[in-house]
């Protein structure tokens, strides 16, 4: 089968397509066919080997895909051969015609989700759904400002906090992504490339500042978001790309909480609440991710750059 596959660790000319022996599974594993794969920016910090975080070379890129059950093994019990699925990690990356995952990495792609939708769910829906809920405990008639809203966690946690009753303010940096922020259910949109965006944000909440903060830049942002939190607000750190100097008295302030949030580090009772929610929330139509861009599986070096520039809405995918 083909495959993108990483020898070494470097710029995205190190993606190559390889052909590779097609998986099979052991007793309690699938294998599925994928339809499209969700390229995430951690897919890039790994294959340039960031903070030695690298997998062991050579190997398949990606945690995220959709697809059709191809052969299940003999425990199986959870799917079966031509289940539409959707794939929340694997045991040897979703960049490719196959991948291998232990029967609680797939979960049921409901048939109102094309398979780029569905390649979309796993890291930007499960980050987003465990920093709102599980992190900052963000709760119906709380108020959240999604700061950085137009990518694949931003617009996830726009959607599910909407579905949940909370007041919703999100922000992007091009009147493009503004729209679609608006479109995906935010109540207040705001520009984060203006000066004093978050003025806007006080006038918004009437001076009080928003309970929850989902940061996706929190190395840019970390320090001027105490100013926009109200009394005992909670700001959960989903993305950062640097280090920040921040005074905490601000913290002591509010009596405020700032959150780390790594989905790798959701428990496995969490994951499956959180698995759980997220295909009822495609089943009933809460939740429909936005899909920028698919590509082809070739072109998986011209995706890295592209999930690592601003301005794209939505979900980048390769089709297999
Ligand atoms: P993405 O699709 O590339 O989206 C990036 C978002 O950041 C866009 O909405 C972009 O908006 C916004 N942004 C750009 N400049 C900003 C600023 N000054 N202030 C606030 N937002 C700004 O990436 P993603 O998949 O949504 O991931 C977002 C971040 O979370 C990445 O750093 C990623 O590595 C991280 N992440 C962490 C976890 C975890 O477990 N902690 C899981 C998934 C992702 P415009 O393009 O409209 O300017």
């Amino acid at each position: 089968m083909k495959a993108i596959r990483v020898s070494e660790y470097g710029g995205p000319a190190v993606l190559k397509v390889d052909e590779v022996p097609a998986p099979k599974p052991g007793p309690t594993q699938v294998v599925v066919r994928n339809h499209a794969a969700g390229v995430n920016p951690v897919d890039t910090y790994l294959r340039s080997n960031t903070d030695n975080r690298g997998p062991k070379l050579p190997y398949t890129p990606g945690s995220d895909s959709a697809g059709v059950v191809e052969a299940i093994g003999s425990d199986v019990t959870r799917v079966k051969s031509g289940d539409r699925v959707y794939v929340g990690g694997t045991l040897s990356g979703s960049y490719a015609e196959l991948s291998l995952c232990e029967q609680t990495q797939v979960h049921t792609l409901p048939a109102n989700a094309s398979f780029a939708q569905g390649a979309a769910m796993n890291v930007p829906y499960a980050t987003a759904y465990h920093a709102l809920f599980h992190r900052a405990h963000g709760e119906a008639g709380e108020s959240v400002l999604v700061h950085g809203a137009s990518g694949g966690v931003g617009i996830a946690a726009v959607q599910l906090a909407r579905a949940r009753g909370l007041t919703v303010i999100g922000t992007a940096g091009t009147d493009k992504g503004r729209r679609m922020v608006a479109e995906q259910g935010a109540h207040h949109v705001l520009d984060h490339t203006a000066p004093a965006y978050l003025d806007e944000l006080l006038k918004l909440t009437g001076g009080q500042g928003v309970d929850v903060i989902l940061e996706m830049l929190a190395n840019v942002n970390l320090q001027k978001d105490f100013g926009a939190l109200a009394m005992r607000g909670r700001i959960a750190v989903i993305g950062n790309r640097g280090t920040v100097e921040i005074n905490p008295r601000l913290a002591m302030n509010k009596n405020a909480a700032i959150l780390g949030v790594a989905l790798f580090h959701a428990s496995p009772a969490q994951l499956v609440g959180i698995h759980t929610a997220l295909v009822e929330g495609l089943r009933n139509g809460s939740l429909h991710p936005v899909i920028h861009q698919e590509l082809p599986l070739a072109q998986a070096p011209r995706a890295h750059e592209a999930v690592m520039q601003n301005g794209h809405h939505g979900k980048i995918v390769l089709v297999p």
